[in-house]
């Protein structure tokens, strides 16, 4: 059987290795691509191990280390994604999960390139999901969400008429701090936020899960993925993370989908023809088979503010693109000690304070080009909030 090529956004990262471990107990695959950034070590090891076709490292000095690394090697290397098409045409399966804006562009181009798209970054969607979908039409591109929620919601609805859903539960685990006292919040540290109890995932993830934050985004991606309204949506509280999400229908019944939370579960039904649960996954994981008791709680918007701004994030044409730059920079000056776990909300509360939000919001996102113009207003916006809070 001849092998299918997979391109990887992302590869060095908690997707992008979830992935890779997959393809390794597969020969559906070969890795035609791989991209990352900058961790030298895990980009020459995956090299190694999968020998990509072409790489594309996005760090420039990284870049320049790894093309003298292989400079008598036949690898493609190179140093964005800009004319990536002029070295491979046919991708078949492209796995998006470079995380933030970053991961629109290479999103859009890859949808032109590839058969099917499995997206994990929920920011490109966020942002620029119409140019994603529009994409995937003119080229026939498959697209399949693998945030577990989305990747169950997608599973759920194949086996459902859209007009019997009255709604859509999605599930958050509540984090590390769903029993912490309320006083401690403002004493949070990064290295206590980015330890989520049930999914081991990349650092941002990891603190919008603390913040909560992950799931405003989450409610705001399935809106643009899937054909219901904002209010047929519901968040609740499920610490054992086995249930994603819950589809109440008007026949008197609710379907959801159980796994246990682990990303390869998602990934290699994705990917794979015939996935067999069974035949790859160690003892451990096999506990799955040991259904327990299922907990559910209402979930509390004291401890999660974060969750009033679901509206205003679904309200403009671009509060969105607003609230997740705004978002992206308040997690990066937490993870660097510079402002506290409390500020990420309180400061986006702010973003929607500023004089100049409500014009920008209502600004037309219809290219990427704008998208960063709107993005970049954000972030200048964020980084002025930080610095006018230092000064008090
Ligand atoms: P990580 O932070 O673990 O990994 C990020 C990856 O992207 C790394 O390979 C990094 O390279 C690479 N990267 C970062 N910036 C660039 C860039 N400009 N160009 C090329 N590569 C870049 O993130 P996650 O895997 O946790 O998340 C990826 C996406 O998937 C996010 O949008 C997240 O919201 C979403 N997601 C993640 C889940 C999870 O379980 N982790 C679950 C559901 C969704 P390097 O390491 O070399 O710096």
């Amino acid at each position: 059987m001849k092998k299918k090529s997979i391109a990887i956004l992302g590869s060095t990262g908690s997707i992008g290795q979830s992935t890779l471990q997959v393809l390794k107990k597969s020969n559906e695959y070969r890795v035609e691509l791989l991209a990352a950034n900058k961790n030298y070590l895990k980009i020459v090891n995956q090299v190694k191990s999968f020998k990509p076709n072409i790489l594309v490292i996005n760090n420039k000095n990284i870049f320049l280390k790894i093309k003298k690394e292989y400079q008598n090697k036949k690898i493609i290397i190179l140093n964005s994604f800009e004319n990536v098409q002029k070295y491979t045409n046919k991708i078949n399966t492209t796995v998006s999960a470079i995380p933030g804006i970053a991961g629109l562009e290479p999103t859009i181009i890859f949808t032109k390139m590839s058969k099917k798209i499995l997206i994990a970054n929920k920011e490109a969607i966020i942002c620029g999901w119409h140019l994603i979908k529009k994409n995937s039409v003119k080229y026939k591109t498959e697209i399949v969400p693998i945030d577990s929620e989305h990747f169950s919601i997608n599973m759920l609805l194949q086996n459902q008429l859209i007009n019997q859903i009255e709604k859509i539960y999605i599930t958050a685990s509540g984090g590390p701090f769903l029993n912490l006292n309320l006083n401690k919040f403002k004493n949070i540290k990064p290295i206590n936020a980015i330890k989520h109890p049930k999914w081991s995932m990349g650092k941002k993830i990891s603190v919008d899960s603390a913040t909560l934050m992950n799931k405003v985004l989450e409610v705001t991606e399935a809106v643009r993925l899937f054909p219901f309204s904002l209010k047929k949506y519901e968040i609740i509280i499920h610490p054992n993370s086995l249930i994603h999400a819950i589809i109440k229908l008007n026949n008197g019944t609710s379907v959801y989908l159980y796994h246990l939370p682990d990303m390869r579960i998602p990934i290699a039904n994705a990917l794979l023809k015939n996935f067999n649960y069974n035949k790859f996954f160690n003892k451990k994981i096999k506990n799955y088979d040991k259904i327990q008791n299922l907990t559910f709680l209402k979930v509390d918007k004291k401890r999660f503010p974060s969750l009033n701004l679901i509206p205003e994030m679904n309200r403009g044409k671009s509060s969105a693109i607003i609230l997740n730059a705004a978002n992206e920079i308040f997690v990066d000056e937490f993870l660097n000690n510079n402002i506290n776990f409390t500020d990420i909300v309180n400061f986006l509360k702010l973003v929607i304070k500023d004089k100049s939000y409500i014009k920008t919001s209502n600004l037309s996102a219809d290219s990427v080009k704008n998208i960063y113009v709107i993005d970049g207003w954000a972030r200048k916006t964020a980084l002025k909030i930080i610095e006018r809070k230092k000064s008090h």
